[in-house]
């Protein structure tokens, strides 16, 4: 990719491109502008804004990877799960936990892909309000985040509890209070809608939700990274996010698990894990009778950890601490809003819709845009090196990852998105 903080931004664009709100001085304004070369080239993209499907890779992964192949797997050999594989579950999501999540240390473990910690995680809040029947969740949540709970419901006999919701926008304590009551055990809100890029406000959920005496899960893939998240002061339960979004973990990184330090402490109310692993043993090498779990978060963990899987993710952690989440998030929302005014001034006039929340504290880091030939328009987009994402039936996403998303980059993007419509 040709690096367009380098670049002067008219460089980059299309012959005949608008000459309206340039990039140029948002870039060179930008505290965060040097991040983006620390990101492996793109070879031809021109626009990348899918960073909320996958991370782009930084090149100290490389250099990790390497690390890993030549000492940690090639010499050390099976010493190393002593030296350094077994913590690095715990350990990655500690880090996790203080840069992107609000959480004190043991509370965070990585393990399975998110829709395997989603089933353990609702399965065992299920099981931790025995008598309790109902699961409460919206109809505008992602499809695994709604077929997992499907199957949960089969298996266990409870009930599913739908809330409808405007797809622009995303669930609120006003739509949730009329559905809970005595028989909800499990309410499970994804905190950024994958789609419209709405913001649940988990605090005030996380309150509605324990005066009905039920668990809050939530579903973090479309923050976790970039909208700075206070799980322990909010008062959320059990939590699950992505790696390989705006953690940059890689194709299949695995994902990772939260459980608050007073649901792990509840005696009374053991938090049992729905898979009995021995790597989630209170004990792991005594190869006992009998299963008996740890005791804190790492009970989520079933098998052998992925280790593979767990070394990209770290370098963007590093970055992420050094960036400040509060910093990336003004990114962000300087990016959506410059997205949105793009929008305004080029799509809107062709027949484009705005899907997303226009009050920024309401806003993830993607913008959602809607017009019935976007399905046909992202193939020509993706083929000239503007790769957005298309959602089913009509709708363009555009995703802004702030340590590696240029502004003059969601301009070219958005001028190519342009072309592709008059001439659709
Ligand atoms: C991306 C995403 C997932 C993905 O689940 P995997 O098991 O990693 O494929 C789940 N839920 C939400 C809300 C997502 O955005």
């Amino acid at each position: 990719m040709t690096d367009p903080t380098r670049a002067s931004s008219s460089a980059l664009e299309p012959a005949g491109a608008p000459a309206d709100l340039p990039a140029g001085p948002l870039d060179a304004a930008d505290p965060l502008a040097a991040f983006v070369g620390r990101f492996l080239p793109a070879g031809d993209v021109v626009s990348y804004l899918d960073g909320n499907s996958l991370g782009r890779p930084l090149a100290a992964t490389a250099a990790r990877l390497d690390r890993l192949l030549r000492e940690e797997w090639g010499t050390r050999l099976i010493r190393s799960w002593d030296e350094r594989w077994m913590s690095l579950p715990t350990e990655v999501g500690d880090r996790i936990g203080a840069i992107a999540l609000g959480a004190a240390p043991g509370q965070v473990v990585v393990g399975d892909s998110t829709t395997v910690l989603l089933y353990k995680a609702i399965r065992a809040a299920l099981d931790a309000r025995p008598g309790r029947t109902e699961i409460v969740i919206d109809d505008d949540q992602f499809p695994t985040d709604r077929f997992v709970v499907e199957g949960i419901a089969r298996e266990r006999g409870a009930v599913v509890r739908w809330v409808e919701v405007d797809p622009t926008l995303g669930v609120t304590p006003e739509l949730l209070a009329p559905v809970l009551g005595p028989d909800t055990a499990v309410v499970l809100v994804n905190h950024v809608s994958y789609r419209s890029a709405f913001v649940a406000d988990l605090p005030a959920i996380a309150s509605l939700v324990h005066e009905h005496g039920a668990l809050l899960v939530a579903d973090l893939c479309h923050s976790v990274g970039v909208v700075p998240t206070e799980l322990d002061a909010w008062g959320v339960d059990l939590a699950v996010g992505c790696t390989y979004k705006y953690l940059n973990g890689g194709p299949g990184a695995p994902a990772f698990v939260y459980a608050s330090a007073a649901l792990l402490a509840d005696e009374a109310r053991v938090l049992a894990p729905p898979i009995q692993g021995w790597m989630g043993a209170a004990d792991v090498f005594a190869m006992a009778a009998g299963y008996e779990p740890a005791r804190g978060v790492r009970r989520f963990v079933s098998g052998t950890p992925p280790v593979v899987g767990l070394q990209a993710m770290q370098d963007m952690l590093d970055a992420l601490e050094e960036a400040g989440l509060d910093a990336v998030r003004a990114k962000s929302l300087a990016l959506t809003g410059y997205a949105l005014d793009l929008v305004d001034a080029w799509l809107v006039p062709l027949g484009v819709e705005v899907a997303t929340p226009r009050e920024p504290e309401r806003r993830g880091s993607h913008v959602m845009i809607t017009h019935p030939a976007f399905r046909e328009v992202v193939t020509t987009l993706w083929a000239d090196g503007v790769v957005p994402d298309f959602r089913n039936p009509d709708g363009l996403r555009i995703g802004l990852s702030p340590l590696s998303t240029t502004f003059a980059e969601v301009r070219v993007g958005l001028a190519a998105v342009r072309e592709a419509l008059r001439a659709a």
